[in-house]
This record gives structure tokens, sequence and C-alpha cells, in this order.
């Protein structure tokens, strides 16, 4: 076993994959270590990927060179496209994937990545000297302790620090059904000072597929039409398979109500504040007290095996009081449970002790990135992931770090939330965290991002020349609809009648009837042929019909790039600026902005205190010079 490397992943779940593939595929000698080898990329609770804004992150994690997106593209097994008569901010894609297969596109493509290799053992501690990281201790007893070199250590240990899985009033350590709790690292990082506490999430029951009575559920089937995650990726890879809904109903909440006593949640033996927007039944049936019924999806872990995942019923009930309310469910009288629900408490690291390159401020070459940080899910895992290994790589390579903003990536809003306003229960992303979401959507996060992924080296030079002839289509349709004209003939008019739209008065241009809001790009393609690619399409309908909004927020954004340019040197001493209240002095302290713009969005630091800031780093004069360019 070598023992010295450029990076070294501490974690092989979905933060630790992505930070060692980007961090390997950099160049960079990377090592992944992991208490389980077999459960690299293993999917802990639904095998599902993406969602509302969810999926937005696994494109951008694709556009800048990132493996998530490929990987479930590979692995699905059922594809929705959600909110598609909403509008397209909010449109997401989300993918239902074959659990084991997830984890072993995943392996296969970690084993055959240069310069990245695997070792199974557990990190106890890091080695840290004059307050930098210089790598990790592995072993299982403190004496005989490997110590293993890195310029860069990336902490992505999800639910494992001190994890304790409860059923009931059970307790069993671990970091979830199947793996070991980490114990020691968490020491490990208090000592160092970091501010670490506790959260907790749960999973519902795996089901067996043979004891469910389908005819009593509704099935509900995926999309026919499927968008890949992926530019790499263009058809489904796999055989697609049912979904089924059913209802939880009154009896099967009178059986929770009466044995909320047993719930380690409601009888206070969970400290750990748990995810509000995946609650467990026991907290939605008492937290929406008067709702009669509850959907639950039952969804299949997988093509070749016998276990149902049961969506909306992660419970920490005994396991006989699962039975008992599971089988008061339409469908599943006779259900047998393979593995029971469960929650899992864990050791989480505050977020704001990080830069926005999720390096720590305390301690150089040490990174910090998924469910370690506070957040739930795989994606905002990945997200981060990803983002650690490139800045640690960046670093490293003596390049400039990668930091986007909140106009151009959910990712860019997922780092700026963590890293400035932190966070006390487990945070995962929605579209309506991010204030530019109409410039945030699916269909262009290429045009966000490519290119900076193709300047990170990640992306090839054949991609970039996809992408751009992908444009060009766009720029040529664009044009089109803008110089193609419909006279007010007897034919048009007949045909917008036949589509309940005004009539024209006068030669009117395809674009502006594209504005209509009952006409969308195939209604157009019934006047004339305009013979384009699906997405494509998409991307110049919406271009034209949000036109005005997507102007006027990006406005917005051009205001707030001039906060954003201000740099504040994590130096700065705020005990000098006038002008602060003790609150607002003491926030900035803490949490050591590295922009004014950053500073602006820390709950509590009001506007004037901003134009103080200003004033202080600039100078009344100069400042006015600047504010008005
Ligand atoms: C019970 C449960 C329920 C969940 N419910 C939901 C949910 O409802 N919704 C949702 O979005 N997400 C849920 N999740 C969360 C989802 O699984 C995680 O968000 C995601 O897996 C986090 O990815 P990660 O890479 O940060 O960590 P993980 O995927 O947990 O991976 C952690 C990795 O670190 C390794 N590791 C840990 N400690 C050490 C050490 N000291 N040395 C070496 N290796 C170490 C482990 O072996 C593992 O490879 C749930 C997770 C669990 C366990």
């Amino acid at each position: 076993m070598e023992n010295k490397f450029d990076v070294i992943v501490v974690g092989a779940g979905h933060a630790g994959c992505e930070a060692a593939l980007a961090s390997a595929r950099l160049g960079l000698k990377t090592l992944m270590v992991t208490t389980n080898k077999d459960h690299i990329a293993y999917m802990s609770c639904n095998p599902a990927v993406g969602g509302l804004a969810k999926g937005h992150i696994v494109r951008e994690i694709d556009a800048l060179g990132g493996e998530m997106a490929i990987n479930t593209d590979k692995s699905t097994i059922q594809f929705k496209r959600l909110n598609t008569k909403k509008g397209p901010a909010v449109r997401a894609s989300r993918s239902q994937c074959d659990k084991a297969l997830y984890s072993k596109f995943m392996k296969e493509t970690i084993s055959s990545t240069p310069h990245l290799s695997v070792y199974e053992g557990e990190v106890k501690k890091l080695f840290v000297e004059n307050s930098s990281c210089g790598g990790v201790f592995v072993g299982d007893n403190e004496v005989s302790l490997l110590a293993i070199k890195a310029k860069a250590t990336i902490i992505t240990t999800g639910t494992f620090m001190n994890g304790v899985m409860h059923v009931g009033r059970e307790q069993k350590s671990g970091g979830r059904a199947g793996d070991k709790a980490s114990i020691g690292l968490s020491g490990s990082l208090k000592d160092l000072g970091f501010k670490v506490t506790r959260l907790k999430t749960g999973t519902p029951a795996r089901l067996h597929k043979d004891s469910i009575d389908w005819s009593k559920t509704i099935p509900q089937p995926g999309d026919v039409d499927f968008f890949p995650f992926s530019r790499k990726i263009k058809k489904l890879q796999l055989p697609q398979v049912n979904c089924y809904l059913s209802y939880t109903n009154g009896k099967t909440h009178d059986i929770i109500r009466a044995n909320l006593d047993k719930s380690p949640l409601y009888c206070g033996i969970i400290e750990g504040i748990g995810p509000r927007y995946c609650p467990s039944i026991e907290d939605k049936v008492v937290r929406f007290a008067d709702k009669d019924r509850h959907q639950t999806f039952l969804e299949p872990e997988g093509l070749s095996t016998d276990l149902i995942y049961v969506q909306g019923m992660s419970t920490s009930l005994p396991v006989e009081v699962q039975y008992e309310f599971l089988r008061s469910i339409s469908g599943l009288e006779n259900v047998n449970i393979v593995r029971p629900g469960y929650a899992v408490e864990y050791d989480f690291v505050h977020p704001t002790q990080l830069k926005r390159t999720l390096e720590t401020k305390e301690i150089s070459g040490l990174y910090l990135a998924g469910q370690v940080n506070g957040t739930s899910g795989y994606e905002e895992a990945g997200g981060q992931g990803f983002w650690a290994g490139v800045n640690a790589s960046l670093k490293i390579l003596e390049r400039d770090p990668l930091i986007l903003g909140r106009h151009e990536s959910y990712l860019g809003v997922l780092i700026d939330d963590l890293v400035t306003k932190g966070t006390e229960e487990p945070y995962r992303m929605f579209t309506s965290r991010a204030e530019y979401r109409l410039l945030l959507r699916e269909d262009n996060t290429d045009e966000r991002l490519l290119e900076k992924g193709y300047k990170l080296g990640l992306i090839s030079e054949d991609s970039m020349n996809d992408f751009k002839e992908l444009l060009r289509e766009s720029q040529l349709l664009r044009k089109r609809l803008k110089n193609t004209t419909l006279v007010p003939n007897l034919e048009t008019l007949e045909r917008l009648k036949s589509i309940s739209s005004a009539p024209i008065m006068k030669p009117t241009t395809l674009e502006k009837l594209l504005r209509r809001s009952e006409i969308n790009f195939s209604t157009l393609e019934a006047f004339i042929d305009l013979k384009a690619t699906p997405s494509v399409a998409e991307k110049v309908e919406i271009a034209v019909k949000y036109e005005g909004y997507i102007q006027r927020q990006n406005e917005l954004v051009d205001q707030s790039k001039r906060l954003e340019n201000f740099k504040i040197p994590l130096s700065f001493d705020y005990s000098g600026v006038v002008g602060f209240s003790n609150e607002e002095r003491e926030k900035l302290q803490k949490i050591k902005p590295e922009t004014v713009g950053q500073a602006f969005r820390i709950s509590g630091v009001n506007p004037s205190a901003i134009q103080a800031l200003l004033i202080h780093l600039k100078g009344r004069d100069k400042l006015k010079t600047i504010l008005v360019q």
C-alpha cells in the first residue's frame, strides 16, 4: 500500500465518488478510502435520482464533467418528467434506478479511471500540523494506525460519523443498515475546533414483491419520452417498469397514533433534527392530523430483486407496529417486510466553517462535502463532492478555484446557502431557494456550464463541438421564427380558430405567435413545417415565451454582481468598522464572508451594515464611482 497521494477522499458514497473522479480526471494521484468497498455509490434510501431542483443539479454535474448523470441514465428503470404543464423553471426529470446496477456501474467507472485507487479501511483521525491537513490515519485501533499522506483531504462520510440506528426503542451503532458507524473521525474534527452536532434521517421498510396484491394498487407507468440527464446518453438502456400507488387510511393513522410512545422520535430518544421535507409517517400523521390519507408509491428497487421501496412511509417504529400499519394499506394486507424501516442519527459539521471552495477556513487542505455538511440527498452530495474534488485539485495545481454564482447554477446556490447561512436541519435543494430560477433551467444547463467544464479540462473537445452545433441549430431556428410571417388568409384564420387562438389582423411573425400562451412549438408546426430536434425546439420556445422575464432577471443579476465583485480578505477585522450592530459584527466575524454579496445574504445583516462595510472597504468617493458604473 502506497502512503503518499495528492488527494485522499474519505468515503465512497455519492459525494466521495464525484470528488475522487474529479480529482483523478484532473490528473492528480487520488486515493478513495471507504469502510465498505462493496457499497460504493450505494443508495441508502430511495432508489431514485432527480426531481425538482435535484434533477437540475444532476445535469449541472454532467455539464461540468461529473459522473452522476451518466450513471443514472445507464441504470434508469423508470423515467418521468415532472411539472411538464408548469413553467420551464420548475420542469424537472426524475429517474427510478436499479439500485444494484447504479452501484455496479459507478464501481466500474472508478476502477477504470487512471490515477484513482480505492482502499478499504476506516479513517480514524486527521494528520494536522500548523493548521494544515497533511493526510489521514486509517485502521481499527489506535496502536496500529496507518498514516497516509496527501496534499488535500476531502471528508465525505455521509450519515456514518457516530451513527446510531433506531428501530422502536432498540438502538444499534451503524452508519446505515449493513454498514458500521465511523467512530473517531468526528472526535478528531471536534478536537481541531470544529462545531459538530447531530441530525437524523430515516428510511421506510423494504417489502417483498410477491407479498403485495398489485391488483389493489394503481399502476404508475413512466414517460414514453426520455430526456437523458447526460449529453452522452441518447436512449434508455434497460427495460422499464411500473411503480404503483396506494394510500394510507384512517386505520393506518390510528395504529400509528396509538404507538407514538414507541417511536424514538416521540419519546425523546432521538435528539437530532430530521428532514422537514421528507418527514416520517409518524411526523405526517401528527403534523397533518386533518388529512385522512397519505399517498404511498411502491417502487421496485431493481430489475433482478424482489425488494419494493415503500415511498413516503419512512419510520422508526418497532417492527411489529410497522407490520400492523403497513398491513392496513390497500394491497399490503399480507405484506412481508424484508428489511424494516429505521432512523439514523449522525454527526454533521456546521458548513459555515467552510470557504466557498468547501475547504475549511481554519485548516488548509481539508475539505468537506456531502451529507456530513448537513445536506440530505444523493444529488446535493454528488454536487458538493464534485465541487470539493475540483477545488482541492485546482489548489494543488495552483489554478484559480471554481466558484459558480447563484445566477449560474443550483450548485452555486447550494454552496452559497451552506457556507453563508448554514443549516440546523437536513438541507434539501428546492427551486424556491434560487432567486434567479428562470435562468437556472434544465434546458439551458449546457449553455450555463459546459464551457466551464471544458476549461476545467473535464469536458472533451468533441462534446464542446456537438454543443456548438446545437447552439447553431437553435440560433437558426430562432431566426426562422423571426423572419417567417403568416398572413391573415382564410387557412391561417381557420387554423387559429381550431386551437382557440385570436385571429391575426396583419402579417404576423411565427415568433410573435409563439408568445401566445395557447400556442407552443408543436401547434406552430401545423402552420409550417419547422423540423427541429425536440431539445432545440424546447430551448427556443422557452427563450421566446419568457424573453421579457429572462431579461429582467439578467438585469437583477447585473446589479447584484457589483456586490459580488467586492472581495473581503478572510483575515478582515470587522471590529474596526463603524456602523455595525453587535449582532451584525458577531455574525460577520463568524461567517467571514468572502465577498460583500455574500455578507449581504447573511440573515440579520442589514443594508445599512453593507453600506458601512463598502465605505470602509473602498472609501465613500470611490464607492460612488463604482456603484454607478
Ligand atoms: C437511513 C437513511 C435514510 C435516508 N433518507 C433520505 C431521504 O429520505 N431523502 C434523501 O434525499 N436522502 C436520504 N438519505 C440520504 C442519502 O442516502 C444521502 O444523502 C447520501 O447518500 C449522502 O451521500 P454522501 O456521499 O454524503 O454519503 P454516503 O452515501 O452516506 O456515503 C458515506 C461514505 O463514507 C464512508 N465512510 C464513512 N466514514 C468513514 C471513515 N471514517 N473512513 C472511511 N470511509 C468512511 C462510507 O463507507 C460511505 O462510503 C438517507 C440516508 C439514510 C442512511
